[in-house]
């Protein structure tokens, strides 16, 4: 099996913020026999899954699910309910919002790219990529458009470049203060299934899912939560579509089928995703990230590093940004840490490239798993002469040691 036939011993740590770890349950349910998809079985799976999926975004609209990466889903929430030289506002909190805002531009949108306001000591080139959405600028750039120019507000919800977890109710708070008809359009790639998220109690119009970060499934598939508005949109929207139409699946899977050939496997993996999310409760399941992130933070703050997320009311569930000091270059950092202990980091995206890393705390992991992590990272700032204020391993540990509890939301 290529380089993995002199992997080490023992278990890889996969602390990135996504892929994240996939249960063993979750592997065997993939391993299971690909059957037919237009047999009589198939739409038995068909229907667990799209309703199981509603549950997860909390909606009770369809969700359509794609054999794609996030991306796909991006493009299929644009082309569904936009027409070429439509206007989009976007708010740029990261890598993965410009990210969307680039899709866009090579739709032939037209967008707009809203940046955070302020300064800051430590990155400042990236200001912005500390904070997550204002929705207040929103909010002013709507009521200035007095000709309903802009047709959609695009925002990321968990932004994984960053750490930085937006309000999104107070987006939809502030489309509706200025009277806007905008869309309300979230990508929750990365929130989904680890930070709480309601599409329909938030008034979101496309929420845009994928499979490999709080979903514990492999990449493959991705989601488009919808609402009426959203479904109804299709109808004016002109951009070209055909794989990504709503229209097609959603009448298909009124029996559990689809148009083209689903991707079997992973719906079998889906299912599984689905059970033990709502086995455990949704309430549980952000519950335990909010604890583990904490728990995480104790230790960054013990070292004396700043969190790249400098707004603590919008501190990441699922994963945590760690800026390095001047001089030390985080990757340098993150390929030491992985050839020497096996443990793989998130990378500084765009902007931030080069000066910190991520600490994915994500689905199927636990209290061990994440000190094993710190410690991972400890040694490594110790190996790379970084000058630590105290250990963050403690303070991991004090830290899950005296919160047992998992307190629900
Ligand atoms: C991972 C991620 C994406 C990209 O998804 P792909 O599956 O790589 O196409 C987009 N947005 C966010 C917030 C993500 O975390």
């Amino acid at each position: 099996m290529l380089k993995l036939d002199n992997h080490p011993t023992g278990r890889h740590f996969l602390q990135i913020p996504g892929p994240s770890p996939v249960p063993d349950r979750i592997l065997r349910a993939i391993s299971l026999p690909t059957i037919d998809h237009r047999g009589p079985e198939f739409g038995v799976l068909g229907l667990k899954v799209l309703a199981g999926i509603r549950q997860i975004f909390q909606t009770r609209h369809p969700v359509a699910i794609y054999p794609a990466s996030g991306t796909g889903a991006w493009e299929a929430a644009l082309v569904n309910t936009l027409s070429a030289g439509d206007l989009v506002l976007m708010f740029e909190t990261g890598h993965f919002a410009s990210l969307w805002q680039k899709l866009a531009a090579r739709l032939g949108l037209e967008t707009e790219f809203i940046a955070g306001q302020g300064t800051d000591e430590h990155l400042p080139h990236a200001a912005g990529w500390r904070r997550g959405v204002d929705a207040n600028l929103i909010e002013a750039r709507l009521r200035k458009d007095v000709e309903r120019r802009i047709k959609a507000v695009c925002v990321v919800h968990n932004e994984t470049s960053t750490g930085v977890t937006s309000d999104i109710a107070a987006v939809r708070r502030a489309i509706d203060a200025a009277g806007h008809p905008a869309l309300l359009m979230v990508d929750t790639i990365s929130g989904l299934g680890s930070a709480d998220y309601r599409h329909d109690e938030w008034g979101v119009d496309v929420s845009v899912g994928g499979s490999q970060k709080g979903l514990m499934l492999p990449p493959g598939i991705s989601f488009n939560a919808l609402s009426p508005r959203a479904l109804d949109s299709m109808k004016t929207a002109t951009l070209p579509r055909s794989f990504w139409a709503w229209d097609e699946i959603v009448a298909m899977n009124a029996d559990g089928y689809w148009p083209t050939t689903p991707n079997t496997n992973l719906l079998y993996g889906l299912s599984e995703a689905i059970d033990m999310l709502l086995a455990e409760g949704l309430p549980q399941v952000f519950a335990r990230h909010q604890r583990w992130a904490a728990g995480v933070r104790a230790a960054v703050t013990a070292w004396g590093l700043p969190i790249q997320c400098a707004d603590p009311a919008v501190y990441s569930p699922v994963l945590t940004g760690v800026i390095t000091p001047a001089g030390v270059d985080a990757d340098a950092l993150r390929r030491l840490i992985h050839s020497r202990f096996d443990l793989s980091l998130g990378t500084g995206l765009g902007k931030l490239k080069g000066r910190m890393f991520r600490m994915g705390h994500l689905g199927d992991s636990n209290d061990l798993t994440l000190v094993a992590m710190v410690a991972g990272v400890e040694m490594g700032l110790k190996l790379a002469g970084v000058k630590l204020a105290a250990s963050g391993v403690h303070a991991a540990m004090d830290h899950f040691a005296a919160n047992t509890q998992e307190t629900t939301t």
